[in-house]
C-alpha cells in the first residue's frame, strides 16, 4: 500500500484533485490518499461545495491558513505541511498547478527527500511579476515527476534543462474533469437566461488590485452588456475590490461563485468567454467557446496561436473590439491530451514508486 499525500488550497486545485483522486479510489489501487486543504480558499462557494460535489474525500488536514500577504501565507504552510509530512511519512506528495499551496507543499516535501509530482508541470507565462510564475518556476524545479498539460509545457521544460525522464506529458486533468461533469451539469438557479450570454470571469491580482484597470475593464464588460447579456460569477476579491474602488456597472449581471456543475453549464450554454483565469481559458476551448482574455501574456498559448483565444490586456476599446470581432466557429484538436490524463498520471506515478 502506497500512502500519498495531495496538498491542495484553491478553488482550481479542488476540481483538479477531483480528477486524479476518483482513480485512486475507483480503480481500489493498492493507495491510501490523504488530502491536506491549506486553507487559502475557505468561504462555502469557494471550497466546501467541490468537496461535496466533486466526490472529493473529505481532507484529512485543514490548515486554515488565507487571507495574509504571499510570504506569510507561504512560510505558515510549509512550517505546517513540514510537520504533517513528518508525522505522515507519504511515499509521495501530489501538487497542482501554481498557487501558494503548491509551492509551500512542494517546498516541504523535497527537504524531506519526499518525491513531489507537480501536475499541471512545464507552464510559463514569462511574467515574473505573477506570483503564480514564480510558483511554478520554482515548483517544477523542486519535483521528480513533472506531468505536463501539452506539448508547450513540455517543451518549456526541455528548454530549461530538466531531464527527460522527468517529464510525462499526461494531457490536462481539467479536461478529464470537464469531460466527465458535463453529463451532470446543471444550471445555476438565479439566472434567468438560457443562452446567448456572455461568461466573464475576473480575479487575477494585476486586475483587481489597481483601480483604473478594474474599472476599465468594467467599462468595457458594461458596454457590451448593452448588446448582449454578460453573466460574471463574482470571485470574494474583485467584489471587494469594486466595493472599495466604489466602481460602477449598470447591466453586468453579478452572482456569487458557482459551483463547478453550474460553471460547467454556464460554459456549455455561453456565446463566448472573457476572462483572465488560467482554467476558464482552457474551457471555454474545450466546450468549444472563443475567450477574450483580459491579460497581456497566457500561459495557454497554444491557444491564441490556433485563433481560439485572444489577449486584449485591460484596455476597454481592445476588450469591445475583441467582442466584436470574435469568429463564430471555433477548431478544435487534442492539444491537452485524449480526457484521461489523470488514469496516465497514476499510473506513472505508481510505476516511479515500485
Ligand atoms: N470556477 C467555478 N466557479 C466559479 C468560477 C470558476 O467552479 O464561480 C472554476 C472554473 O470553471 C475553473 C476554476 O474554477 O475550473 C478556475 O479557477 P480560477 O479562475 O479561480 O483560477 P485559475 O484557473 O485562474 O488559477
Amino acid at each position: 500500500m502506497k500512502k500519498i499525500f495531495t496538498i491542495v488550497g484553491a478553488r482550481p486545485q479542488f476540481i483538479k484533485a477531483s480528477a486524479v483522486s476518483s482513480v485512486f479510489s475507483d480503480d481500489n489501487l493498492p493507495v491510501e490518499e490523504k488530502i491536506i486543504h491549506t486553507g487559502q480558499h475557505f468561504d462555502h462557494n469557494m471550497s466546501n461545495v467541490f468537496f461535496d460535489e466533486l466526490g472529493i474525500p473529505e481532507p484529512a488536514f485543514n490548515l486554515g491558513i488565507g487571507g495574509g500577504t504571499h510570504g506569510k501565507n507561504t512560510g505558515r504552510m510549509l512550517e505546517n505541511i513540514e510537520n504533517l509530512l513528518i508525522d505522515g511519512k507519504p511515499d509521495a506528495v501530489i501538487v497542482y498547478g501554481d498557487t501558494d499551496s503548491t509551492l509551500a507543499g512542494a517546498l516541504a516535501a523535497s527537504k524531506l527527500h519526499i518525491p513531489v509530482a507537480h501536475i499541471e508541470a512545464g507552464l510559463r507565462s514569462f511574467n515574473k511579476k505573477m506570483p503564480e510564475e514564480i510558483n511554478r518556476i520554482l515548483t517544477d524545479n523542486v519535483s521528480s515527476l513533472l506531468f505536463t498539460p501539452s506539448d508547450e509545457a513540455t517543451n518549456n521544460l526541455y528548454n530549461e534543462g530538466f531531464n527527460q525522464s522527468m517529464i510525462y506529458q499526461s494531457g490536462d486533468v481539467m479536461l478529464d474533469a470537464s469531460m466527465t461533469f458535463k453529463a451532470i451539469s446543471k444550471k445555476p438557479e438565479d439566472i434567468e437566461f438560457h443562452e446567448g450570454y456572455i461568461l466573464a470571469t475576473i480575479h487575477r491580482a494585476e486586475n483587481v488590485d489597481n483601480k483604473e484597470v478594474l474599472n476599465e475593464i468594467f467599462k468595457a464588460l458594461d458596454q457590451i452588456s448593452a448588446h448582449t447579456n454578460v453573466i460574471m460569477p463574482i470571485h470574494p476579491r474583485t467584489k471587494k475590490a469594486l466595493e472599495d474602488y466604489g466602481i460602477k456597472y449598470n447591466k453586468i449581471k453579478l452572482i456569487n461563485p458557482v459551483s463547478y456543475l453550474e460553471m460547467v453549464w454556464l460554459l456549455e450554454n455561453c456565446q463566448l468567454v472573457i476572462t483572465d483565469s488560467g482554467g476558464v481559458q482552457k474551457e471555454a476551448y474545450f466546450f468549444g467557446k472563443f475567450c477574450i482574455t483580459t491579460r497581456n501574456e497566457t500561459e495557454w498559448v497554444e491557444l491564441v496561436k490556433i485563433g481560439a483565444n485572444v489577449l486584449v490586456g485591460s484596455n476597454t476599446q481592445m476588450i469591445v473590439e475583441a467582442y466584436k470581432n470574435a469568429p463564430l466557429d471555433m477548431l478544435s484538436d487534442e492539444i491537452y491530451g485524449d480526457g484521461n490524463a489523470s488514469h496516465k498520471i497514476v499510473r506513472n506515478l505508481l510505476e516511479f514508486l515500485d
